[in-house]
């Protein structure tokens, strides 16, 4: 049978490679992924590649890809992740096939720790967490066998059901596997399957008292749905032989574990509880502030979909963990923005001009995107009075910087070439007014004026300005690797990561910007709507500068 539906000159990362020979071995007809997130927090960017390498793979090999809520711990779990969590998924561009949620299958896992049970595989212990710790031994030393390791099959049944029932509290009991006190992975030394727990489940309410571990629960509700490929990250490596033990010892669907490294990016942590504490603590206004290295944070910015894909795409799935240049995700951003954002001008330190031999308003009509003939034109007014950057006028030419200077000529961007006649200034010595003469024959497009200048600015006309304020973001972190630091990451939280400037001046198109639409200022980088702007407050969050900062190391 033909089973492999690749391109075949595109190389495979080490995962794709085992798929495919799986499937060429003909192990099985189809493939099935699952993309387990437990709901205690949003999604960041490990996410995101984590998202691309499973629903990626299926995409890839014909096969599907469940989401599974892996809800298993009741106290740290809320619907409101539920549902951000499903809503950056479908925003990444990707669809589930089904979608689970661990604690669905509460009751089948009880049964499956019964069936352990009733093997002899697994016991009801007394020991308190302190001494199964103190029991375990150590890598080099082997642990002590707990004095409640041959309880009968009967006894275990009962004190299993009783706990079930509520009959201890918490902490009073766990139940175990019973496997191997001696095994060199100290995992594999009878490892918890259930605890105690009388918390409220943001889905089962409080019909359970006893949850299962994410070593009971994974690999059992990988087998449940028959994944074929459980992939997840490097810590769970030593967690495979459990995983293993469990299905086999069970005898249900084999699915199979497969690890990569998590992806790391300089500037920034990603581990929702520390993500948690910058939002709980106040450090940043939300999950979703732009500074973030979340899904809905980076979408709140204006970074798109596609470039976040190829940024994971770029990055890899690697078998050893490494940082990743936030660069190369700025460079993704940008590549992506350039093609799609429409150009727009607004200027954000503005200095008045007036053309002194205009009188009427002339209509101009200027390209939305070079870059995409399909977005057409808009018009644009060019009036008596117009605001260009205060840095855009120097009184001391510099050598290669083209910018307005007294007596010299200039080419507005999509308007005329100007002269500039004269400054007022007050009685401080700064500048009010400039005055200048366009040149009539000089519009762009129609240019018959031959004169040749050098430098374009950009302009808002003052009459048809809109106030708005913009935002922008500078690294989260001061330093490359907070995680890697002395003391609390908190610690070199970069206090100077948002400029907020109250008022700067966009050209009238700009009001009828929504979240659809991604910009590009000109000579001034992208920026996109926020979800807070209003008719009366117009916001722009900053996305990414225009330079190019990354270079290939
Ligand atoms: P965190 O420490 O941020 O809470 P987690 O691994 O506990 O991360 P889960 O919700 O359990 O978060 O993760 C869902 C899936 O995403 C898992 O398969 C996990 O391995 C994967 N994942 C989490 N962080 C990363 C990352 N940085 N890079 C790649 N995959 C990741
Ligand atoms: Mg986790």
């Amino acid at each position: 049978m033909e089973t492999s539906h690749i391109e075949e000159n595109k190389s495979l990362n080490f995962i794709e490679e085992i798929i495919d020979n799986d499937l060429k071995e003909g192990k099985y007809d189809s493939i099935l992924t699952r993309f387990p997130p437990e709901p205690n927090g949003y999604l960041h960017l490990g996410h995101a590649s984590s998202i691309c390498l499973n629903f990626g793979v299926a995409k890839k090999f014909g096969g599907k890809t469940n989401l599974r809520f892996d809800d298993t711990n009741p106290v740290t779990e809320d619907t409101e992740y539920v549902e951000s969590i499903q809503e950056d998924v479908q925003w990444l561009g990707f669809e589930w096939a089904d979608i689970f949620y661990a604690s669905d299958y509460f009751d089948q896992l009880y049964d499956f720790a019964v069936q352990l049970i009733k093997q002899g595989d697994a016991y009801v212990c007394d020991l308190t967490s302190d001494e199964i710790a103190a029991q375990k031994g150590t890598p080099t030393e082997v642990g002590t066998n707990s004095p409640y390791r041959n309880r009968t099959v009967e006894e275990n049944l009962q004190l299993f059901a009783d706990m079930k029932a509520g009959k201890y509290k918490e902490g009073e009991k766990t139940l175990r596997a019973k496997i191997d006190m001696t095994s060199t992975n100290m995992l594999m030394r009878d490892p918890l399957l259930y605890r105690i727990k009388f918390a409220h489940h943001h889905r089962t309410g409080d019909k359970w008292c006893i949850y299962p571990m994410y070593d009971f629960a994974h690999g059992q509700s990988d087998s449940i749905e028959k994944i074929t490929h459980s992939i997840c990250t490097l810590e769970f490596v030593p967690h495979r032989e459990v995983y293993d033990w469990c299905i086999e010892k069970l005898g249900i669907y084999p699915s199979k574990q497969y690890e990569f490294a998590r992806v790391n990016v300089n500037y920034t942590v990603m581990s929702k509880r520390k993500l948690k504490q910058l939002v709980e603590e106040q450090h940043v206004a939300g999950w979703d502030d732009p500074r973030m290295p979340t899904i809905s944070g980076m979408r709140r910015r204006g970074y798109t979909a596609s470039a976040i894909r190829e940024f994971c795409d770029r990055a890899g799935i690697a078998k050893r963990e490494k940082i990743n240049d936030i660069s190369l995700l700025e460079f993704c951003v940008r590549e992506d923005l350039n093609k799609i954002a429409l150009r727009r001008m607004a200027v954000f330190n503005p200095v008045k001009v007036i053309i002194s031999n205009l009188e009427n308003e002339i209509l101009l009509d200027i390209e939305n995107n070079p870059e995409d003939e399909t977005t057409g034109n808009r018009q644009v007014a060019f009036t008596k009075e117009i605001y260009i950057e205060r840095e855009d006028f120097v009184e001391e030419p510099q050598k290669k910087v083209f910018k307005m200077e007294v007596g010299k000529t200039i080419r507005l961007k999509g308007a005329f070439i100007v002269t500039c006649d004269s400054v007022v200034k007050d009685a401080d010595g700064s500048i009010t007014e400039i005055h200048c003469s366009y040149h009539p024959d000089s519009k762009s497009g129609q240019d018959t004026s031959g004169i040749k200048v050098q430098g374009t600015l950009h302009w808002v006309s003052v009459q048809y300005a809109v106030p708005v304020e913009v935002r922008e973001y500078n690294r989260l972190f001061k330093v490359e690797n907070p995680n890697a630091e002395e003391g609390d990451f908190k610690e070199y939280i970069n206090e100077h990561s948002l400029d907020i400037i109250p008022t700067a001046y966009a050209e009238p198109e700009l009001a009828k910007a929504t979240l659809n639409d991604h910009f590009q200022f000109l000579r001034k980088g992208y920026f996109y709507l926020d979800k807070d702007s209003t008719k009366d407050k117009i916001i722009f969050n900053k996305t990414v500068g225009l330079k190019d900062g990354f270079t290939k190391k």
